[in-house]
């Protein structure tokens, strides 16, 4: 629901994008159409502005430059002389001379009725190298009367017409004949054609006398323009004195097309009046190119506006997309740490379980080495009690001792043998002193093991364990032997589990040689590298090969009843391996069984700690 919203809003946005972007571009492209095009045009009003005031100048200083020919020549006395006299062949020498000095295309004189007296195409035009000129309409009439005559002669299509000045010469009896000065306008056209620009001009019949489009001469102008419309141009009026742009006025041109020039070119058609011939100089200014400028110009400008509306599209797109990912992002962000949360939380409740677990576990192992500690105490308590008839025999054999020999003390005492009752209680004493000394080792033997390892020495633990072993060595008669081949060892353990484990082996050993007349029992303490090795062997019957992997079975024994419990080997298996050593069962070279105890060396185990 909340995709489908986004998406409308998505949608509007780039609808209103186009609503704004079309009509700004449609506005654009108007404004820049209307601005350039009126600047382009404004150009070429002002250029061809220029190009006409120069052309019609021209004009005028072509025709302005004859105007005085005629009234000069009519004042020499010659001129007036050859009139009078109608002096043909002076007239046309001096009208050859006058009409190459001035440049004229004809220099002639005329009598009052309009004969021609001489003229300086006379000789060519006698041999048939000029066309007859035509003489007819010629401004005699207005020379006559005493003024300036003027005239405009009509050329063809491949002659340009010319224009005549005509003055009369003063006789005795007023005017006695006229000069005339025909100017070929062909000069002018000659400088017309230089300009690209259709220039014309028209008498006041709108008759083209002078133009830089031959096929125009002479045709009447208006059938040549088709007019299509106005155009209004801010014009810069100059100003002739000063020199500079005065202001800008407002002109209205006629926009209209030359189909000889083509059927789609239009034109500004320019005009300027020439007062004083009564004719206009018009010229045609050629809009195809502003318009194409202006055209060009506003498809840029349209290009622009879309190209900016593509930015603008591109920008917003990219925009939104943004947006897009961004709550994307933070979505799986929270999504992330939604996981994180519920991970954590699942994590710590798995911690909590494995810590009850562990604790459990703990307690457990707590239960189990106190059981075990009880095991061990019941197996002790259990050696004790197979050993109890052979100690209480112990004790009882002292205690009788003890008191025949203080009867006997007493008898000598009492018949003065001091030194025979000393010698008594002596012996008394030393009996004493060992059954304190059993009963000590007892006492600490019975005593509840702790679970502290340390340095310990492992020949009193031998010691101890042997002395209260004694009783049962002296009831089987085996032979002890006792070798300690590396001197004093010391090892990681406790004394009286080490002791346990000693009597334990020792005991299993002396039960092994019972009624055997050699039975023997060899103890040996050695140090085998970083382990100090108890060695306990006896020449018994050993154990059964198929028996060997059972023996340090809990509750394995092949003893009767009441004198085994199948403890004694599990139990000190256990002990060895709570001190990090090693308990093995071997056979000897006699067949007899060979325990090892392999323990850390103290010595040893704190050179590596230092
Ligand atoms: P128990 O001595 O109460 O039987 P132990 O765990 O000490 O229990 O011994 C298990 C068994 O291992 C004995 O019953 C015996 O068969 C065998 N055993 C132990 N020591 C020796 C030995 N030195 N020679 C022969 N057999 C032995």
């Amino acid at each position: 629901m909340r995709d489908l919203r986004r998406a409308a809003r998505h949608n509007a946005v780039f609808v209103v994008l186009i609503c704004l972007s079309v009509p700004v571009t449609v506005v654009t492209g108007w404004v820049t159409w209307s601005v350039s095009s009126r600047l382009f045009i404004d150009e070429v009003v002002t250029r061809s502005q220029a190009l006409l005031a120069v052309q019609a100048a021209t004009l005028e200083r072509q025709l302005d430059k004859f105007r005085l020919l005629p009234p000069l020549l009519a004042q020499r006395p010659d001129v007036r002389e050859l009139v009078l006299t109608r002096d043909r062949s002076a007239g046309e020498r001096v009208a050859a001379i006058a009409a190459g000095m001035a440049g004229a295309q004809e220099v002639a004189f005329y009598d009052p009725a309009g004969h021609l007296i001489a003229s300086s195409h006379m000789l060519p035009r006698a041999a048939g190298l000029m066309p007859a000129r035509d003489t007819t309409a010629l401004p005699l009439e207005e020379a006559l009367q005493g003024r300036l005559g003027r005239a405009y002669r009509p050329g063809s299509r491949s002659l340009p017409g010319s224009y005549v000045f005509a003055s009369a010469t003063r006789g005795a009896q007023g005017s006695s004949g006229a000069v005339v000065v025909w100017v070929s306008l062909g000069e002018v056209e000659q400088a017309w054609a230089l300009s690209k620009a259709p220039l014309v001009a028209v008498d006041g019949e709108g008759q083209v006398v002078a133009t830089n489009r031959p096929a125009w001469r002479g045709q009447r102008l208006s059938d040549q323009v088709e007019r299509l419309g106005a155009v209004t141009v801010a014009l810069a009026e100059t100003d002739s004195e000063a020199g500079t742009d005065a202001a800008a006025l407002p002109g209205v041109f006629d926009l209209v097309g030359l189909p000889q020039e083509g059927p789609d070119r239009s034109f500004l058609r320019m005009t300027r009046q020439l007062p004083l011939l009564g004719w206009q100089v018009i010229a045609f200014a050629d809009t195809t190119a502003a318009r194409s400028q202006a055209f060009k110009a506003t498809a840029i400008a349209v290009l622009a506006c879309l190209l900016f509306s593509g930015i603008g599209w591109v920008a917003l797109e990219r925009r939104q997309a943004g947006l897009r990912r961004m709550r994307e992002d933070r979505l799986s962000a929270l999504r992330l740490e939604r996981r994180v949360r519920q991970r954590t939380r699942d994590l710590s409740e798995a911690n909590t379980r494995l810590a009850s677990e562990v604790r459990e576990r703990e307690a457990a192992e707590e239960e189990l080495r106190r059981m075990q500690a009880d095991l061990v105490q019941a197996a002790k308590m259990a050696t004790l009690g197979q050993m109890s008839a052979a100690l209480s025999h112990e004790f009882n054999q002292p205690l009788a001792a003890i008191r025949s020999n203080a009867d006997n003390a007493k008898q000598f005492l009492d018949l003065g043998r001091l030194e025979k009752a000393t010698a008594g209680l002596d012996k008394i004493i030393v009996m004493v002193e060992r059954m304190a000394e059993i009963s000590r080792i007892l006492k600490g033997f019975s005593r509840r093991a702790g679970t502290r390892l340390g340095p310990i020495a492992v020949k009193p633990v031998i010691d101890e364990a042997l002395m209260l072993l004694s009783p049962r060595l002296k009831q089987t008669g085996a032979r002890l032997e006792v070798r300690h081949l590396d001197g004093p060892i010391q090892v990681i353990g406790g004394h009286v589990r080490l002791e346990q484990v000693v009597l334990n082996l020792a005991a299993n050993a002396l039960d092994a040689v019972e009624g055997q007349a050699d039975g023997a029992v060899h103890l040996r303490t050695y140090v085998d590298g970083d382990f100090g090795v108890i060695e306990v062997a006896d020449n018994g019957p050993g154990v059964a090969d198929e028996l060997l992997s059972q023996v340090f079975d809990p509750f394995f024994t092949t003893k009767d009843v009441g004198k085994g419990l199948g403890l004694g080997l599990s139990i000190a298996y256990k002990i060895v391996h709570d001190f990090s050593g090693a308990l093995a069962i071997g056979r000897g070279e006699t067949g007899g069984a060979v325990f090892t105890v392999r323990l850390p060396r103290a010595d040893r185990a704190s050179e590596a700690a230092a």
